[in-house]
């Protein structure tokens, strides 16, 4: 038997493994599931032995509470910014200044690939991360620490123990930038343009936590110090140490080595699981950079080849739309499928109905299509002598494609509108936005399971999610669905059920112009789905008072709860058993059973711990997570181990069990002390 403190490091050490292995080397060796069981053991062990808990503990990448502003990091050795190179020519014409500077003959380069991100310095002393900054002027950086510490591609702790001041890009990878999109979407939240902007604006959230909700990926590719001669063998150690690099570095002898590098690289970047738009070349000797120096803005020994933003040409078939949560219906021009930036192509976004006027696309054109640092591509124009004498201007249409029902449009907006509460194509939409990350997080839900789901009725509201377990045999019947997926499904519903907090509850709903921010600030304010259910027409419109929140976000939130099917869906969420309570800052119960009394609760009980909290705090009691000084009472449940009482009994907590718990809440404060001694006569024999 290994002593918790043992055990607690071996935790640590197999999930920073872990991690490597998946955001490093790419080659996951566990499943989700098996790493949220380590997770989850870890974060019990922490619970039983806060002492344990150290700055590098996997735990600890929660992110800290929001702050006011971002302190000013000074750096010792600038962060540069590149020269661009766009032909051969610009290139070799960067190399023979560079030969000539240098007094050489040949250089050699390593040409790497450029990643669209935001730049980041990041410093580990000791071999652990002490503190993150971003770009700035380059001189002067934000201090970004414990936004960078959320990252889980960022290793805490590295093998390297000297000083390392690394630079390198976070970014989001394409993939992930369209689920962080669709959900901002639907909350109201402008969508980001491209996967830099995702990238630079998560790094910069005042609220660290925020940032750990994004999918930010991290790539390392310089040191400031100089341990090497060269940049490949920098580049090799960075590896081997732990931290993640892009590791597509290729050295190459004399400038005619880059360009076919250059020619090679542009068809394999768009397999890469970051975005591209060029290439790094760098002098490879570090003793010749010294020799080369800067320029006024860049190094000379370093320049960034920027590939050509791809466009091709293919034919447009249909203009269909797809139908958003908020009934918004989005134009996607249907096309001749065709390859571009490594995909092929076959839907572009034509954004809204006023471009398609104005561009005058119709069905049968051959259209230009664009994909640059955007991920959808873009119908940029139309090739108006190659249209069919046939073709005529595009109509929108009148009804909604997913439920038949009229369209409107309302005034001043650009879009039509599907008004129609019941609409399955609504629904289908509101599904996949409240099963995201960052929102409830039942990402086991697929776009096709969702569609299957609400074609077959199964699911007619957010609520039903909830009953799905219930109904697996139901389940086992839908296409592509094994016994075991649906396992799998029904295990992340139940960590739904109990194991949101009510803002993402909230954010998940989607409510128009409500977004996780102003989510936040309406949990906050009500503390759970019972108080703001049952909160007042004005209460609700209060919210309008709080910073962050405008009339408009307060009458949306108030129009939403005051709508009878919304209702009526939230009541069968209650009624399913979600709970989705709020953290700190949920309103204290005054002159309740167990007001002044503070409980910490461990081991399994008939109910989650999560609802005990609720109890607890029903009745004026304060919940502490872990057993410090000055908590009352250890409420243990079954299979409590022995360390866990001891610690409570040195540091003065009482030991309870259930039904010890169950006098203390219903007798009330005028009886506290009589409580308190039939608690003691309940406790359990330690
Ligand atoms: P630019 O922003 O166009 O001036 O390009 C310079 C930026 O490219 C640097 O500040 C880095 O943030 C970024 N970058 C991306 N990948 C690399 C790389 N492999 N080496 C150096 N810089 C890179
Ligand atoms: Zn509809």
């Amino acid at each position: 038997m290994s002593t918790p403190a043992e055990r607690h490091r071996a935790l640590c050490d197999e999930i920073a493994r872990h991690a490597h292995a998946y955001y490093v080397l790419d080659l996951p060796t566990v499943s989700d599931a098996e790493y949220d069981a380590l997770y989850r053991e870890l974060l019990a062990l922490e619970e039983a032995h806060p002492e344990l808990v150290t700055p590098s503990s996997p735990s600890q990448r929660v992110g800290a509470a929001p702050r006011e502003g971002f302190r000013k990091v000074e750096r010792a050795v600038r962060m540069y910014s590149l020269d661009n190179a766009y032909s051969a020519d610009d290139l070799r014409e960067f190399d023979r200044r560079a030969r000539e500077g240098a007094g050489v003959d040949t250089i050699a380069y390593v040409a790497e690939p450029k990643i669209d991100g935001a730049s980041i310095e990041v410093t580990y002393e000791d071999g652990r991360l002490v503190l993150a900054s971003t770009r700035g002027d380059g001189a002067v950086g934000e201090d970004v620490t414990s936004n960078v510490r959320t990252i889980r591609a960022v290793p805490l702790e590295v093998s390297e123990r000297r000083r390392m001041t690394l630079r390198g890009e976070i970014f989001i990878r394409p993939a992930d930038l369209e689920a962080v999109n669709e959900m901002r979407r639907t909350a109201g939240e402008p969508e980001f343009a491209n996967p830099r902007n995702a990238a630079a604006g998560s790094l910069r959230l005042l609220d660290a936590r925020l940032t750990a909700e994004r999918p930010l990926r991290a790539v390392f590719y310089d040191l400031v110090e100089r341990y090497f001669e060269t940049h490949h063998e920098m580049l090799a150690h960075l590896h081997a140490v732990g931290l993640p690099t892009h590791r597509r570095d290729t050295r190459c002898e004399g400038i005619d080595a880059v360009l076919e590098f250059i020619a090679r690289f542009d068809s394999e970047r768009h397999g890469l699981p970051f975005e591209t738009d060029g290439v790094v070349v760098k002098v490879d000797e570090l003793s010749l950079r010294d020799e080369l120096g800067f320029t006024a803005r860049f190094p000379r020994w370093a320049t960034a080849w920027k590939y050509a933003a791809e466009t091709g040409a293919t034919v447009l078939r249909a203009i269909t739309c797809d139908v958003g949560r908020t009934g918004a219906l989005t134009p996607v021009a249907i096309l001749d499928p065709v390859p571009l930036s490594g995909t092929t192509v076959s839907r572009a976004s034509l954004h809204n109905l006023d471009q398609i006027a104005s561009k005058d696309i119709r069905v049968g054109d051959t259209v230009i299509l664009q994909k640059a640092g955007e991920i959808i591509p873009q119908v940029l124009s139309v090739v108006t002598e190659a249209r069919p004498v046939e073709t005529v201007p595009w109509e929108p249409p009148t009804h909604c494609p997913a439920c038949g029902e009229p369209v409107v449009r309302e005034a001043g907006e650009a879009a039509l509108r599907c008004v129609n509460a019941r609409c399955p194509g609504r629904l289908e939409a509101g599904l996949w936005y409240f099963t995201r990350r960052g929102g409830m997080d039942i990402d086991r839900l697929g776009r096709s399971l969702i569609g299957q789901l609400v074609a077959s009725k199964l699911v007619t509201d957010l609520a039903d999610v909830f009953a799905l377990p219930a109904k697996r045999d139901q389940l086992v019947g839908l296409e592509r669905m094994g016994e075991k997926s649906v396992q799998g499904i029904v295990d992340a519903i139940e960590r739904a059920r109990t194991g949101r907090t009510f803002d993402r509850l909230l954010t998940a709903l989607g409510i128009p112009l409500v977004g996780s921010v102003a989510a936040k600030l309406v949990a906050d304010r009500f503390g759970d789905l019972r108080r703001l259910l049952d909160a007042s027409s004005e209460e609700l419109r209060a919210l309008e008072s709080i910073d962050g929140i405008g009339a408009k976000m307060a009458e949306s939130v108030a129009r939403f709860l005051e709508d009878p099917d919304q209702r009526a869906m939230l009541e069968k969420m209650l009624a399913l058993g979600v709970v989705a309570r709020q953290p700190e800052k949920a309103p204290k119960v005054e002159g309740g059973a167990l007001a002044g009394l503070s409980f910490c609760v461990t081991g399994s009980f008939d109910q989650k711990r999560e609802a005990i909290w609720e109890l607890i705090e029903a009745a004026g009691g304060e919940v502490h997570k872990s057993v410090k000084k000055g908590t009352s009472y250890l409420l243990a449940g079954e299979k409590v181990g022995k360390n866990k009482t001891d610690d409570a009994a040195k540091k003065g907590a009482k030991l309870i069990d259930w039904a010890g718990f169950e006098a203390l809440r219903s007798a009330g404060p005028a009886q506290e002390s009589s409580a308190e001694g039939e608690a003691d006569q309940l406790a359990l024999e330690v």
